[in-house]
């Protein structure tokens, strides 16, 4: 395995539409390799092979010490629900992060490194990386869909601690959640379904297999200290 360059803001591949993938061989096997070995490298929680100059359909996410890193091929986000506010930076645009306004969760059908279906659930961070991930494969840049303006990594940190005190001050409801109707039935139906008390809407969400039985869920990445993720 060896560590690729992640590609910056103005380069071409980045605006390219990735190609579907059809052959599950050892060229995609070191694909996969080497995009585990950048991402960690770059303490990143989502990276899509276009990022490294690759244009085909294949994302990483890390999720976090007890999901391990998730391998998405010929990913497709098949159900979007509620509406969340994240800050979110971008591997290929470092310093800068924003709201885009993301889905508060996801599921995601794609295939495995082998070529196997499969179905997961994700929310929160986790929405957010896959729908940022996936836009990557489209070409598309998250500076371009950013809400408002983008901010500096000191400001996001001063600002994720003034929404962190409002959501306290509204007594545990959820801020996204309690915004809008269709974030309030997201909210409802997705985190107080089969999940007992204990384990439902961790906050900075999880990406599982979608029958999974739900688990203790450790920190993510480069969560620790408030810090937004690039992806
Ligand atoms: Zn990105």
């Amino acid at each position: 395995m060896a560590l690729r360059k992640i590609h910056k803001q103005g380069e071409p591949v980045l605006t390219k539409k990735a190609r579907p993938v059809t052959k599950f061989d050892n060229r995609l096997a070191q694909l996969i390799g080497d995009m585990k070995e950048t991402i960690k490298d770059a303490n990143g929680v989502g990276l899509a092979a276009p990022q490294v100059g690759i244009l085909k359909r294949v994302v990483l996410i890390d999720g976090g010490a007890d999901a391990g890193v998730i391998v998405l091929i010929n990913p497709e986000i098949v159900r979007r629900e509620g509406v969340q506010k994240y800050y979110e930076g971008c591997l290929s645009y470092p310093g800068y992060y924003g709201d885009v306004g993301r889905p508060e969760s996801v599921t995601i059908r794609a295939q495995n490194a082998k070529g196997g279906a499969v179905e997961y659930q994700a929310t929160r961070l986790y929405a957010v990386a896959c729908c940022h991930e996936l836009d990557h494969l489209e070409g598309e840049m998250f500076m371009r869909k950013v809400k408002g303006p983008l901010y500096t990594l000191e400001e996001v940190k001063a600002m994720r601690e003034k929404d962190k005190a409002e959501r306290d001050a509204a007594g545990g409801m959820d801020a996204a959640g309690g915004m809008d109707a269709a974030g309030g039935m997201d909210a409802a139906g997705v985190d107080s379904g089969e999940d007992s008390p204990d384990t439902a809407a961790p906050a900075e969400g999880y990406i599982r297999p979608s029958h999974a039985t739900p688990g203790p869920i450790g920190p993510p990445p480069s969560q620790e200290g408030g810090l937004p993720p690039n992806l």
